[in-house]
């Protein structure tokens, strides 16, 4: 037998699919499918609260949210070059009356006919529409698995429709983006890649569409002055993009964020804006998105930090535990207060075990009050961080909005001062 190296342990100890089962995160049921996760409370918790997160980030930096359907007809899927270039991606059309549709490979054609239906002045642009949305792979099932080989994708996606002359600064500002995102995150890229076409038939025909938007992407990237690599045969079948790579702890690469500038699209879609000639333009389409997949992003971050959140996206932030029941009537009343102040806050009787093994159980929460009979007759609370702190008891409004601000403020230090 092959001894184990120091590095395969931890490839164990903290691999998403592993912690997510331990965790109560999400799981997957032979009976709904492979590749098909579903996701339980917490797990639900540290999504949406992403969700809120790159929404909120969207809405200040100008962006409007739309909803659009997962299905789309064969036809829409043609015009985009989906069905010509990415078919053994996608599902099998389903027939339908006569017609046949698609569940989506991508969010993009969906976005381009809903610019398409409105006639847009150059005023209007850059216009940028954002959707967290379902689209669909057909993955072959012995590559399923967890959250990174999944079936159902649920993508933080947006397209900025916009002049030639702000596509560079549009694709700028969205990478500019993802770096905020990832310091909230406390995440780290690996590397960013200009992915760039390689030999053979699986992209679009345009020389000239490739060799313009590969100039601008390297642009973006040299203005930003990150460190980047070049690879041939990564990019998208209708364009180069920017790559954001992130690692598992096995070392294995993926990719989470993206950027893309895109003639293709507008070209096939015969998009166009009314400029101040009163002409009609061509508008360029850049594809971006902040944090990728629900899916990949929620396995990242559990990689990334063993389980134990930031405070912000925590499952749950503060777990209330009293050392005897003579201290429950007071723990109630403090749960009622933290979950008033918008905390995710949750109580450890002392019937669930002794205030050791409660401790023990919610070491990966990141604020522990234990709650004696000094802090029930005081008011206060003496909180234990989870890094191993323990503070001096405090008053509890005070405790409460301190912790309340680092929340909101979605700091990854778990206390200030
Ligand atoms: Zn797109």
């Amino acid at each position: 037998m092959w001894p184990r190296s120091p590095h395969r342990e931890e490839t164990t100890m903290h691999d998403h699919r592993r912690l997510g089962r331990d965790l109560d995160l999400f799981d997957t049921d032979p009976l709904m499918g492979a590749g098909l996760p579903y996701w339980l409370p917490d797990g639900a918790v540290v999504r949406h609260t992403l969700e809120e997160y790159v929404r909120d980030a969207e809405r200040r930096a100008g962006y409007r949210h739309v909803y659009s359907p997962v299905l789309g007809k064969r036809e829409l899927y043609e015009i985009s070059g989906h069905w010509a270039h990415y078919s053994e991606d996608m599902f099998p059309p389903m027939d339908l009356g006569g017609e046949q549709v698609v569940l989506r490979p991508s969010l993009c054609p969906h976005h381009a006919l809903i610019y398409r239906s409105r006639s847009h002045s150059y005023r209007e642009l850059p216009l940028r529409i954002a959707e967290l949305g379902g689209m669909y792979r057909s993955e072959l099932s012995g590559v399923l698995g967890g959250l990174t080989r999944v079936r159902a994708i649920h993508l933080n996606d947006a397209h900025i429709f916009c002049t030639l002359d702000q596509a560079v600064e549009e694709a700028a500002a969205a990478l500019r983006m993802i770096g905020e995102a990832y310091a909230a995150l406390g995440i780290r890229p690996a590397r960013h890649r200009l992915s760039l076409p390689g030999p053979g038939g699986k992209y679009v025909a345009d020389p000239e569409l490739w060799r313009r938007a590969s100039a601008m992407l390297r642009d973006v990237l040299d203005r930003s002055g990150i460190a980047y690599e070049a690879v041939e045969g990564e990019a998208a079948f209708y364009g180069p993009k920017i790559d954001v790579q992130i690692t598992d702890p096995g070392g294995r690469e993926s990719t989470l964020s993206t950027v893309q500038i895109d003639f293709h699209q507008p070209e096939r879609f015969d998009l166009h804006y009314i400029g101040p000639d009163g002409a009609k333009h061509r508008p360029v389409m850049v594809h971006r998105s902040v944090i990728g997949s629900m899916e990949r992003a929620v396995a990242h971050l559990i990689e990334a930090h063993g389980g134990a959140f930031p405070a912000w996206l925590a499952p749950t932030q503060l777990v209330i535990l009293p050392v005897s029941d003579a201290e429950m009537e007071h723990a109630v009343r403090l749960l009622r207060r933290c979950l008033d102040q918008g905390l995710r806050a949750r109580l450890a009787a002392p019937e669930e075990g002794t205030l050791g093994a409660r401790v023990r159980a919610a070491r990966l929460v990141p604020y522990q009050a234990v709650i004696g009979s000094k802090e029930a007759a005081d008011d206060h609370i003496a909180l234990r961080l989870r890094d191993g702190r323990r503070l001096d008891p405090q008053p509890v409004d005070e405790a409460l909005h301190h912790i309340g601000d680092i929340v909101a403020r979605r700091d990854t230090h778990l206390w200030n001062g």
